[in-house]
Order: C-alpha cells, then structure tokens, then sequence
C-alpha cells in the first residue's frame, strides 16, 4: 500500500514546507521554533513565550491561506523581537483590556480589532504576493 505524504499547501511535503518557513524567518530576520499539530480550527500560530510557530498539517491545504496565516504569525514574532517577549505580551493585553473597556470608539473586538493583529493582517496581506509568486516558480523548476 502507498502511504501518501502529507502535503501542506496541497503540494509541498513537510520538508519543503520546512524550508519555506525557514525561508521566510530568514527574509524577516526571526528565528522561530516550527512544530507540526493536527488542529482543525486553526492553520498556525505563533507562542510568543516559546518563540514556537505550530503549523498544523490538517488544515494548510491551501498555499495562499497557508502562506496567509504564516505571514500573519511572522509578524507577531517579528513584534516580539523588536519589542522584546514581554513589553510584546504586555503591549497586546493593555490593548485587549482597553478594546474591552470601551476605550477606542471605533473597536469592539479585543482580538480582531486589536492594533496588532490589524498589523500582522495587514504585513500578510502586503507580502502574500511576493512569496506566492515565488513559490510557485520554485514548484514548477522542480517537476
Ligand atoms: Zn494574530
């Protein structure tokens, strides 16, 4: 019997997405820690205290998505390093508190709406491109 490999992004075996990530850490200088997990409710995300990045091979089926939530939790990580571990988690609670208590007018979502997860979305979405382009050039010099 044929024991078909799991494929992240619907096309990279865990070792080239492997070295996607890695790719991608290198370009914004942080290191993370990669660990594979099976969840279903979520893609990736970033552990701010273990600088870990848990990447499920469930759920990544998608290269856009995948490179979408990758890109998101790099910029946590890059957050993270600037701003050092804890000023970052401390940074992102006074944040979620002030979005709870009614402070900004226009947020009401302490995650969403919070100024760093609007950053992390909005690193994503200004560099997809790039990567998604250069990843499906790689592929297809590969084959
Ligand atoms: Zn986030």
């Amino acid at each position: 019997m044929i024991k078909l490999a799991e494929l992240i992004a619907g096309k990279f075996d865990l070792k080239e997405t492997m070295e996607i990530l890695e790719k991608i850490f290198v370009t914004y200088k942080v290191k993370p820690k990669v660990r594979w997990n099976t969840r279903t409710d979520r893609f990736a995300n970033y552990d701010v205290d273990n600088n870990t990045m848990y990447v499920s091979k469930k759920l990544n089926k998608d290269l856009k998505e995948f490179l979408h939530t990758i890109l998101h939790e790099t910029k946590h990580a890059i957050d993270a390093k600037k701003m050092g571990k804890k000023k970052f988690i401390k940074a992102y609670e006074i944040e979620q508190n002030m979005i709870a208590q009614g402070h900004y007018k226009d947020k009401h979502d302490p995650y969403s709406d919070n100024k760093f997860e609007e950053a992390a979305e909005k690193f994503a979405k200004k560099n997809l491109k790039h990567w998604k382009k250069a990843l499906s050039k790689s592929k297809q010099m590969r084959f």
